[in-house]
């Protein structure tokens, strides 16, 4: 699975060597560019008109070195590839497309904090990320420019997540929380240990597929100090993303007692089939990370071209329902759009249901009976 790295070679240095170990490097030396681009990978017409789109106002471009590196490039069909190099369709709206498809600015009760659950708020700590995933959610505000938010700014978030004792959980996300500077992401974490009614914090990060170079020894210390109870929520979509970097990374969250789950976003041409998936979930759970949601794509304006029929991940589902054990198998869910919450679909096993029976459909096809108990009891 591990590739062997090449050099990239990006406008501000001639040779960056992408298995790097010094994420600000990575960080640093991001392709921001078209030229940049061009320089790595063999573009088709339709990859260099969407480049110009995002670079002239569209939703921005960023790959880390380590990341291009998984990229083939003579391939336009590469599953890393059709995930982060723009093309022409973003340009293309289709029904159903939204700016913000989970409703977030609506859901907004303070500066940078989305409440769409009673028990758990988001905290969006900063728009900026090593990588920007052109399916991205949130592409209506990450990479606009603003940075890391400040304490003094996600003040009022905190004292509404004070002020509501019905809340348990918070989930920062962003962007990518990690790559904010580690004092910077520790603060963050040491201001929510201090509200008593916040059982456990999620940190929502892609770091350790895009930039696994960012978890390090000494993040994860003072992560661990800050808080008492993170988990890690990380975002693999393709085998191809497990390298030995991405294990590593993975394998030091685990070590220093993170939990780690895992999001797949089901894409089109990226991971929609289920021997992709099945790789893809065996292999997370080799390295102690739980496949925890399959996600159906958020109709984001700009994506159709990325988005798969609900049915496909159902078929998907149904599949992989008894050739992988419960720990690999994730929920596949629909984010509803509007922010009306997460709703988990499929497959669809009831086949009727009446009079305390309920015909039940196995992963081998057969049907089976399943009796209530008599009433009264
Ligand atoms: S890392 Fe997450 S927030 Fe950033 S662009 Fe990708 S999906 Fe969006």
């Amino acid at each position: 699975m591990t590739q062997k790295a090449l050099p990239v070679h990006t406008p501000e240095t001639r040779s960056i060597d992408p298995s790097s170990t010094d994420w600000r490097e990575q960080a640093r030396h991001a392709i921001r560019d078209l030229a940049g681009l061009e320089r790595a990978i063999r573009l088709t017409d339709e990859e260099r008109r969407g480049v110009e789109r995002a670079l002239s106002g569209g939703f921005p471009l960023s790959i880390t070195p380590y990341y291009l590196s998984l990229i083939d490039p003579d391939d336009p069909s590469c599953p890393i590839r059709r995930q982060v190099v723009p093309t022409a369709h973003e340009g293309v709206e289709v029904p159903g497309d939204l700016v913000d498809p989970l409703g977030e600015v609506e859901h907004e009760v303070a500066p940078e904090l989305i409440r769409r659950y009673p028990d758990r708020v988001l905290l969006l700590a900063t728009d900026r990320c090593a990588v920007y995933c052109r399916f991205c959610t949130r592409s209506r505000m990450v990479g606009d420019g603003g940075g890391a938010r400040s304490l003094d700014v996600l003040e009022p978030a905190f004292r509404y997540i004070e002020e509501n004792t019905d809340l348990h959980e918070v989930i920062v996300s962003g962007g990518d929380p990690m790559v904010m500077s580690t004092s910077r992401l520790v603060a963050i974490f040491e201001r929510l240990a201090q509200i008593p009614h916040i059982g456990n914090v999620r940190l929502a990060t892609r770091a350790p597929v895009t930039i696994p170079q960012r978890v390090t020894d000494e993040l994860c210390e003072a992560l661990e100090r800050a808080h008492p109870s993170i988990w890690v929520m990380t975002h693999f979509n393709h085998p191809k993303e497990i390298t030995e970097a991405s294990r590593e990374a993975c394998a030091r969250l685990v070590d220093h007692g993170f939990p780690v789950m895992n999001q797949t976003v089901l894409l089109r041409g990226v991971n929609d089939d289920p021997a992709v998936l099945e790789q893809l979930f065996r292999g997370l759970v080799r390295m102690r990370v739980r496949p925890y949601y399959l996600l159906q794509a958020d109709p984001v304006r700009g994506t159709g071209h990325l988005r798969t029929p609900l049915q496909r991940g159902m078929e998907i589902l149904a599949r992989l329902q008894g050739r992988l054990s419960g720990i690999a198998l994730p929920k596949l869910v629909v984010d509803t759009p509007g922010g009306r919450g997460k709703v988990v679909v499929g497959p669809d096993v009831i086949v009727d249901k009446s009079g305390g029976r309920t015909t039940l459909r196995t992963f081998r096809g057969e049907l089976v009976d399943y009796l209530d108990p008599p009433e009264g009891r």
